[in-house]
């Protein structure tokens, strides 16, 4: 990459901002780049573009409207490699896990210019006679998104390419730790023959860009991933303005391993879960459920196991645990690793900061495991959003079910078993928007429903069909003849 300055995309133009914040490298403390930091003028000046851009672009068929999506699902492979390493660089997460992040996008934008030649309505028989009655999706106009650091080119793809295919003009606010993934999305866009205006990224902090997005009257429809207190007040903002809003905040993601459970795939799928990401992901498994008969042998199993777990830059061979997002992600792990101490929970390995060598450029935090932990505990009970796991012993099943559902949040769960029964009762009842059975709590692919219950989010859904239930609206038509 050879830009120094990122720069806004509005109404197809690269615009320079005065006001701009370094981006470090969080593996090894580099500058890397200068982003924007804008103020409420670029918001309106983007929303102006995108009002003028969304009436033209709706008028689109769809199926022509997907033709771009194809074009830039095929940029994305051309450009897999390349990208991977700058999200790599500029987020962390080791190389095999940038690659799957970027696949995730090129599978999103497949799969949604598909939707391009469905986006089903339905038609419906009248009550009365010489009448014909259907529904049909219809676009809002102009929808804001606001995306996080951890996944910051899957979860924009999840947002704007239903937004896109079904007719709307995007407002888009990436996180400002990781920008690149942005621009260089962006610049996909625009070399995929985008009509300028459809989307505009416009980079800037939370408390001017975002709040200028949420506040903006002809933004219809926010869309926001990232944490529980911005997204409730989000949430309240929208409230008061009847605003369309979707919310994903999180998770407190369990694995359960009942006594009948392959330890072999179970421990195989908790650290990939807990440690991959570096615990940074919504869907992280931050604790797991185990029946009290093989607790101990999974103890053994996970603790071999974390120790070849090498950790460092991940862009270097062989490193399966990169750096922790920045030196606030540092520190709060460190207050739950205290936390969970003083709460009485065991802490079997890891719980410190990594010093020394190239360690002390970065942010590592070491693979951690606590055990002898209770469902009430607050590091069983907060998202930590780093890589500490606590394991919870229990005597049943149905106690198991009844601990994964303590806490506040409801995104993701697992369980590890062998009996079908409890496979079906647990899917059932297990209180969480996804389930996994005999894998981690990670790995969500796009054409499922993401999201989840509770403090997770308020309902609506990112990626898959269900998406496009965000950024759209249902109209109902009747004709006479
Ligand atoms: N795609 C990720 C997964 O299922 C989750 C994204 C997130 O953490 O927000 O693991």
């Amino acid at each position: 990459m050879e830009e120094k300055v990122l720069k806004n995309f509005i109404n197809g133009e690269w615009i320079e901002v005065n006001e701009q914040t370094a981006v470090y490298n969080p593996a090894t403390g580099e500058e890397i780049v200068h982003v924007p930091l804008s103020g409420k003028e670029e918001v309106d000046r983007a929303v102006e573009a995108a009002k003028l851009a969304q009436k033209e672009w709706a008028l689109v068929p769809a199926p022509q409207r997907a033709e771009v999506l194809y074009r830039v699902g095929t940029l994305m492979k051309e450009k897999k490699e390349y990208l991977s390493k700058l999200l790599t660089m500029e987020n962390g997460k080791v190389l095999e896990e940038a690659r799957g992040e970027v696949q995730e996008g090129i599978d999103m934008a497949y799969y949604m210019a598909g939707e391009g030649r469905r986006l089903f309505g339905q038609t419906t028989p009248a009550e009365l006679r010489d009448k014909f009655a259907m529904s049909q999706r219809a676009p809002i106009g102009v929808v804001g998104i606001i995306t996080p650091w951890n996944f910051p080119i899957a979860i924009a793809t999840w947002k704007s390419f239903p937004a896109i295919v079904a007719g709307n003009a995007v407002i888009w606010k990436p996180a400002t730790e990781t920008p690149i993934m942005a621009y260089e999305l962006a610049k996909i866009f625009e070399e995929a023959g985008l009509p300028k205006g459809v989307i505009n990224v416009v980079f800037g902090s939370g408390n001017t860009v975002g709040d200028a997005m949420v506040y903006h009257d002809d933004i219809r429809v926010i869309s926001f991933t990232g944490s529980n207190d911005v997204g409730r007040e989000i949430a309240a903002a929208c409230g008061k303005q009847l605003k369309k809003v979707s919310l994903e905040m999180g998770g407190k993601n369990a694995v359960i391993v009942m006594d009948d459970a392959d330890l072999d795939l179970a421990v195989e799928g908790i650290i990939w879960s807990a440690f991959g990401t570096s615990g940074q992901r919504c869907t992280a498994c931050s604790r797991v459920i185990v029946h009290e008969s093989v607790k101990e042998e999974l103890e053994g199993r996970l603790l071999e196991a974390m120790q070849d777990l090498k950790i460092g830059d991940g862009l270097k061979d062989g490193i399966r645990v990169g750096p922790i997002i920045n030196q606030a992600g540092l520190e709060k792990i460190e207050r739950y690793i205290e936390i969970g101490k003083e709460e009485g929970a065991k802490l079997l390995a890891g719980g410190n900061v990594l010093a020394g060598g190239d360690f002390d450029k970065g942010y590592y935090f070491a693979p951690t495991l606590f055990t002898d932990a209770t469902s009430t505990m607050r590091i069983a009970q907060e998202e930590i959003f780093g890589p500490v796991v606590s394991l919870i012993p229990v005597k049943t099943f149905e106690e198991a079910i009844e601990v994964n559902n303590s806490v506040t949040y409801g995104l993701s769960s697992s369980i590890f078993t062998r009996d079908v029964n409890r496979v079906f009762k647990a899917q059932r009842d297990l209180d969480t928007g996804i389930v996994y059975v005999n894998a981690g709590t990670t790995g969500a692919e796009i054409h499922l429903p993401f999201g989840g219950t509770k403090g997770t989010g308020n309902g609506h859904r990112d990626s898959g069909v269900q998406a496009l239930d965000v950024f759209t609206e249902w109209k109902a038509v009747y004709v006479d003849f």
